[in-house]
């Protein structure tokens, strides 16, 4: 027989553990909410890429949240009520959530950044200038009682349908394959975002030039593209975009070509020795001579080109260009010339053609350690030891013009001198890649080397440059 008492202690001491048991399962389960990612507290966030919108395309607006976006809802405030909108998931072509957004075929839930949009709404004034949007987004997150968090904000949104007005004042009447050429236009806009000058292949930057609204931009047609088709591009905060040719004459020119035959001791000599130089690589990682050779040409080549490229590109296009003046470079005394600029060689070995380049420079040689001489004023932009070119100095003239010195022995200067016209900046020598002692001279507009034969000229700087800034004056001082 069971002993009631007992059985009476026994119940009482289950009741005990079951509870025990509930309460530790409640405090489990209150760290759990507390610390688990789906029970976080952290609200999601709303941004607009731009608070102007032309109508046309789609309005983007992005979301995220760090657990997941889950539902959001994009309103039209009007006199105080809520009109809901259609908003739909766009598809970024970049990482921005911006204008280029297009509708996306997809639709993503629980994603952690989301693009939506919306389009016009139709319930709007045909006059309106502005409008206010009220957007409001759900995480995921089991906080709130399973319902997430939400964030709800109301944006200012101004309408621009207006494209940027564009009209070219002035520019050079002639573009050569390899060249340079000027352009100066007008640019206006209430929310003007962006302007440049595109070569079609390549773009060039802008900077503003004597009066409000007026901008100027040197450029150049690479002599290692066929097709040139020049225009100036604007763009607002709405996202209109303008776009205006630019109707320069264009010239192609045929530019030298030859044949180096490569010999084992000049790739065993100059380019070995070139490469231990350098230090980046040791000449037993390479497969044989071609190897070696075509390092130095193609991929030392190209480094030293990024290197320049990245230095000269990186000019102050927040001034105000005033005036510009140059004269004629005529950087060595004597200089007798061994290269043009844009002679294309191939190189062979043992008969094979093995690799290629453009000699982007003027090569002249007088004596050795001849004087290097300064035609412009400018300041010091560049002066290292740089691949191929050896030791160079740049300068910087002003509207994205840079002149270049490579090969040289030693420099008298130091990056971020003021120097005037007719300094003696270096010595001439033959570092790099140079077999005698002689000057590779370049010019650079905004990074890409251009024809220097044009920027020796008198007659070329007078036509295309100087007195195409004098007519662009004369027509805006009329305006
Ligand atoms: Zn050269």
């Amino acid at each position: 027989m069971a002993n009631p008492n007992l059985q009476g202690t026994m119940r009482n001491g289950f009741a005990k553990i079951a509870g025990l048991i509930a309460i530790v399962v409640l405090i489990g389960f209150c760290v759990f909410m507390l610390s688990a990612d789906s029970f976080e507290k952290e609200k999601p966030q709303i941004a607009l890429s731009s608070e102007v919108w032309n109508l046309k395309e789609f309005f983007p607006i992005a979301l995220s949240d760090n657990a997941g976006v889950k539902s959001y809802q994009v309103s039209l405030i009007e006199k105080e009520t809520k009109i809901p909108l259609k908003a739909q998931q766009l598809e970024t072509k970049g990482a921005d959530c911006n204008q280029d957004a297009t509708l996306s075929s997809q639709q993503t839930s629980g994603a952690k950044s989301l693009c939506i949009g919306i389009q016009k709404p139709s319930n709007l004034k045909n006059d309106a200038k502005f409008f206010t949007l009220e957007v409001s987004v759900t995480d995921t997150s089991k906080w709130n009682l399973f319902s997430g968090n939400t964030t709800t904000q109301q944006f200012n949104v101004s309408i621009d349908t207006k494209k940027p007005q564009l009209a070219i004042v002035a520019n050079s009447y002639k573009i050569t394959q390899g060249g340079s050429a000027l352009v100066i236009f007008r640019a206006e806009d209430e929310y003007l975002e962006s302007l440049k000058v595109s070569n079609g292949k390549l773009d060039f930057k802008v900077q503003p030039f004597y009066k409000d609204g007026f901008y100027i931009s040197l450029i150049a047609w690479s002599k290692l593209d066929d097709d040139f088709a020049a225009k100036v591009i604007a763009r607002d905060r709405a996202g209109n975009v303008s776009v205006v040719p630019i109707g320069y004459f264009q010239q192609k020119k045929q530019y030298k070509d030859s044949t180096i035959a490569l010999t084992d001791a000049f790739i065993d000599g100059k380019i070995s020795a070139l490469v231990e130089e350098i230090g980046a690589k040791s000449l037993e990682e390479f497969a044989d001579r071609v190897d070696i050779f075509r390092y130095i040409n193609e991929g030392v080549r190209e480094q030293t080109f990024e290197r320049v490229f990245g230095v000269a590109n990186n000019f102050d296009v927040e001034s105000v260009v005033e005036d510009f003046s140059i004269t004629p470079f005529s950087p060595l005394r004597n200089g007798a010339v061994m290269a043009s600029f844009g002679d294309h060689r191939t190189f062979t070995y043992q008969d094979v053609e093995v690799s290629e380049s453009n000699h982007m420079g003027l090569d002249l040689a007088s004596v050795k350690q001849a004087p290097v001489l300064l035609s412009n004023e400018g300041e010091v932009i560049l002066n290292e030891f740089v691949g191929i070119d050896g030791n160079t100095v740049v300068i910087y003239h002003g509207l994205g013009l840079s002149s270049l010195y490579a090969h040289l022995t030693s420099s008298n200067v130091n990056v971020g001198d003021s120097l005037q016209k007719g300094d003696v900046i270096a010595n001439t020598g033959s570092t790099g890649l140079a077999l005698g002692d002689h000057l590779h001279f370049s010019v650079l507009v905004q990074g890409i080397e251009v024809w220097n034969a044009e920027w020796m000229d008198a007659g070329w700087i007078k036509t295309n440059i100087t007195e195409i800034i004098a007519e662009a004056k004369a027509v805006i001082d009329k305006i």
